[in-house]
């Protein structure tokens, strides 16, 4: 188990102050101008050595994300924009830094903006989060008055503004590319990569993208050496974590951990154990809906990593948003509600995903009453791997993996219910 002096976060219940003051008591905004004397290169090699993976879902590597901006202008400006959208279902981990330890995600805006020769950035914060917004603007104003930003911000000799910008209810946003267009003032719609946004981004210029726990962890891992971040975690899985724990657990809770720990440790040290205990376990959704669920038996021992749960168990760490059902949970109805989920939130754009969705909705929602033929499970199967790979962004593969997952794992509950529905007794519950 992480030690309490090995945690990046250390107000994320919001026990302590969270104003600069005490932020500044724990530690933070230390040093920060000596981090940035060091230089642009030496901060993106140190980020490089620490081997943390992008926070955000994708565990691209944080490091050469940044390694992909101009060094030079080439007359266009450089941004750095952080995607606090934090919406994918089963997330909430960004929320707890943004309104408990705002500080550490200021302070790694204005070091990671120096790294990528970028005089602003922006926050796009979810709509909802006005709780959120509202602490975290709180301590931008506190760090303009205090010079931590703003011109020759914190001594540093850098000159850098912090926008904080306000979502308004759209998942898609998240989409970086999505993001970036409604930062522009238009609809959230994806953008085909390439180019990636270190090559033409925010008005056409070089940004970069990044998640609010990839871009907090950073004057940290600068303060204590890339050594110390990776000696946590598996190689290739580095660092310290966020896990969001919800569902069918008896203290769910967002906590902070040693990347690769296994689920038993997570869930006993944390979480106070399953429901109804092990044996009551069914299925676990390990990294935020947009990755494929695992049969409970096999999640015992898993390791909570990248690598782990992407090669061994075909699912993935994603988010590490761990949504835990028991075995009162209808599995088929579940993944249900995130098929009628990904099908709202479609922009639309591209066809496989905007009529794909709706097909694979109407399916599971039959599959829910029993109502359908057995032949149609593997029909249904056939259809998310037409939208699977066959769409501009990440969301139909999204919205074809669940599914998939539930096919895989659970065509005995689904063969079961079509079975008992020809017996008369399957209905479909309500909402
Ligand atoms: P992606 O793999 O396409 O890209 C990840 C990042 O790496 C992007 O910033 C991208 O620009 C960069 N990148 C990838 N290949 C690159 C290359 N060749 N050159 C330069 N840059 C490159 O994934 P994505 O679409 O950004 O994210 C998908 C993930 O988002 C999913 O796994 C899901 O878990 C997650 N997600 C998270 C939330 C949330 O609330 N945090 C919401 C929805 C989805
Ligand atoms: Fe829009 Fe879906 Fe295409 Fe993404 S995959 S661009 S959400 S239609």
């Amino acid at each position: 188990m992480l030690k309490d002096q090995d945690r990046i976060f250390t107000n994320i219940y919001g026990m302590h102050d969270r104003t600069l003051k005490g932020a500044q008591a724990r530690g933070h905004w230390d040093g920060t101008a000596g981090i940035i004397a060091k230089g642009r290169d030496w901060i993106v090699e140190q980020m490089k050595a620490s081997g943390l993976r992008g926070r955000g879902g994708a565990g691209f590597p944080t490091g050469l994300k940044w390694s992909f901006m101009p060094k030079e202008s080439d007359g266009r400006p450089a941004y750095l924009v952080v995607n606090a959208d934090e919406s994918e279902p089963g997330t909430c981990k960004d929320r707890e830094i943004m309104r408990h330890d705002p500080h550490t995600l200021i302070e790694g805006c204005l070091i990671a903006s120096f790294a990528m020769n970028a005089h602003a950035c922006y926050i796009y914060i979810r709509g909802e989060y006005i709780r959120e917004r509202e602490a975290l603007q709180a301590a931008i104003d506190e760090c303009y008055d205090a010079g931590l930003l703003g011109p020759n911000a914190a001594k540093s000799g850098w000159d850098f503004d912090l926008y904080l910008h306000h979502g308004a209810g759209a998942y898609i946003c998240g989409e970086e590319t999505a993001l970036l267009e409604s930062l522009e003032g238009r609809k959230g719609m994806p953008r085909m990569k390439p180019p990636f946004p270190a090559g033409a981004g925010l008005y056409g210029c070089p940004t970069t993208v990044n998640n609010v726990e990839s871009i907090a962890v950073a004057p940290t891992i600068l303060r204590r050496g890339p050594e110390w971040f990776s000696s946590f975690g598996r190689a290739n899985n580095a660092g310290t974590k966020l896990f969001a724990v919800s569902g069918h657990v008896n203290n769910p809770c967002v906590v902070e951990e040693a990347m690769s720990i296994t689920f038993e440790e997570l869930i006993e040290k944390h979480c106070g154990g399953i429901r109804g205990g092990w044996d009551n376990l069914l299925a676990v959704i390990p990294g935020g809906s947009s990755v494929p669920c695992v049969r409970g038996e096999k999640m015992k021992d898993a390791i909570m990593d990248f690598d782990y749960l992407r090669g061994e168990l075909g699912s993935g760490l994603g988010t590490a948003a761990v949504i835990v059902m028991d075995k009162q949970t209808d599995i088929i109805k579940a993944i249900w509600r995130l098929a009628k989920f990904y099908k709202h939130e479609s922009c639309g754009q591209c066809t496989p995903c905007r009529e794909g969705t709706g097909w694979m909705m109407r399916v599971m929602e039959r599959l829910v009453k029993g109502e359908a033929a057995v032949e149609e499970i593997d029909m249904l199967f056939d259809v998310t791997k037409q939208v699977e790979g066959h769409t501009i962004c990440a969301l139909g593969d999204a919205a074809a993996w669940p599914i998939q997952g539930l096919i895989r794992n659970f065509r005995d509950v689904i063969e079961d219910r079509i079975k008992i529905k020809r017996g008369g007794t399957a209905v479909l519950a309500a909402e």
